[in-house]
Order: structure tokens, then C-alpha cells, then sequence
């Protein structure tokens, strides 16, 4: 995590407080009891009072791709424009690594990509260009701002058992971060550690 508004729940409660003029209710441990009602009663709107920003490393292309569906966040992401991937890393997933065969397969492509890769840029091709051939595992880095609202909605999306496995431990890493800073706000989306998802109570 790169920032987080300081003392996220009292915002929250000041703000909400705002709506009904009880700001003389307000005490050690009361915006608790005001978030849970807020979000018991869905008046998110609240919740985008606070923000939070987050660089994400080590993660796929085809991680991003899905993350940067969520229209609400402000992104940044390492451009293959620019920055030269001659070397890149890249995620494999499980499934196939665990399997000889395909783990060859796999590794194969990767090196061929590389290799690919840096033959066009010495053929004087340009890396928006070398790119192309660059796959859906190539690592990447991304830095994304949301609000609480927003962020309760994208954990609640990819943690979903449903969800693809590499967004849904990002998803649940994130949650595990928020939960320290603004316990109440995420504190109906819960880690089910064993099937690696999120439920929501
Ligand atoms: C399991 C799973 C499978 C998926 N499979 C596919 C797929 O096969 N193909 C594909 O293309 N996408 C797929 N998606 C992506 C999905 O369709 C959404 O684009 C993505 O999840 C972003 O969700 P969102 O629009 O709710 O969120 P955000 O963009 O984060 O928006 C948050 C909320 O704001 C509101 N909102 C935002 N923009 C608007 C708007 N313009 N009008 C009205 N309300 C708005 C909505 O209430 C929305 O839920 C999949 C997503 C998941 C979780």
C-alpha cells in the first residue's frame, strides 16, 4: 500500500454525520456502530470519502487486463511502450507448472518470446511494436487509487470463488491490507483462508 486517508472511519463518520447533524454523537468507537449501520443499509456513498492507493507488482498482464475493467480507479501502469522487455519475467500458473509437460511447453514459448523479442528490436523494430509478440503472462506493475466504495466492490467481484486465482489472492491481499487501516468498512468481507476466496457475511 502506497497511501491511505488517515484516519479513514472518523472521515467517514464525520461525513455521514453531515446528513443527519449529529455531530455531538460522536465519540471513542462511535463511527464503529455508524459504518456498520451505513453499509447494513446501503448508503455506500459515504465510503468514497476515503481512498487508498496500491502498487501492484509481480502480476500478469492478464491480471491487469481484468482490473482495469473497474472504471472507478485512477491507474498507472509500466509501459511496454517505452520500457524494454527484453528480459521479462512472468507469472505461471499452477496448473501448469505442476504438470511436466506443459511446464516444458510453456517455458519454451516464454524463451522463444524473448528471444523473438529481442531479435526485432536489433532488426530496429521499435518496442511498441516488438511488444506483439510479448504474452498474456508477461509481469507487469501497476499502481491503482479507489475509494473505499469502489475497493469493497472490486474485492467483492474477484475475491468471488468464481473469480480467476490470480485476481482473487490479489483481491484478498488488498482486503487483508484494508482490513488493518479501516477494520469496520471491510469487516463483512471475509477471508475464507482454505479456499483462497472472499465471502461477504
Ligand atoms: C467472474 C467475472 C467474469 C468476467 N467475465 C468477463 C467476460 O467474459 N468478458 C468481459 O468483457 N468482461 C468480463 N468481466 C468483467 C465485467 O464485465 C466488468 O467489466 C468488471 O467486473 C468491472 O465491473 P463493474 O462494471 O461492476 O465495475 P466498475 O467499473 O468498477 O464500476 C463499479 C460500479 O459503478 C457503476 N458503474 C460504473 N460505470 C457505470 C456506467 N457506465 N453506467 C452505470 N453504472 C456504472 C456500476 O454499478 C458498477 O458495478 C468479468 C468479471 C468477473 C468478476
Amino acid at each position: 500500500m502506497l497511501s491511505i486517508t488517515p484516519n479513514a472511519e472518523k472521515l467517514i463518520e464525520s461525513a455521514a454525520r453531515t446528513s443527519y447533524k449529529s455531530f455531538n454523537k460522536q465519540g471513542e468507537g462511535t463511527e464503529k456502530v455508524l459504518i456498520r449501520k451505513l453499509i447494513k443499509l446501503g448508503h455506500l456513498s459515504v465510503l468514497e470519502h476515503a481512498y487508498a492507493t496500491f502498487r501492484i507488482s509481480g502480476v500478469s498482464r492478464a491480471l491487469t487486463h481484468q482490473l482495469v475493467r473497474h472504471r472507478l480507479c485512477s491507474y498507472t501502469q509500466r509501459s511496454q511502450r517505452y520500457v524494454d522487455e527484453s528480459g521479462f519475467g512472468y507469472v505461471e500458473p499452477e496448473s501448469i507448472k505442476s504438470n511436466p509437460e506443459a511446464h516444458a511447453l510453456f517455458t519454451e514459448l516464454m524463451n522463444k518470446a524473448k528471444r523473438v523479442y529481442s531479435k526485432l528490436e536489433k532488426l530496429g523494430v521499435r518496442r511498441e511494436d516488438a511488444r506483439f509478440v510479448l504474452p498474456n503472462a508477461t509481469e507487469t506493475e501497476i499502481v491503482v487509487t479507489a475509494n473505499f466504495r469502489e475497493w469493497r466492490h472490486i474485492i467483492e467481484l474477484r475475491g468471488d470463488p468464481s473469480a480467476q486465482w490470480e485476481i482473487r489472492e490479489m483481491a484478498i491481499e488488498i482486503l487483508r491490507i484494508l482490513k488493518k487501516y479501516a477494520p469496520t468498512v471491510f469487516e463483512d468481507l471475509e477471508i475464507d483462508e482454505e479456499n483462497r476466496a472472499v465471502r461477504k457475511r
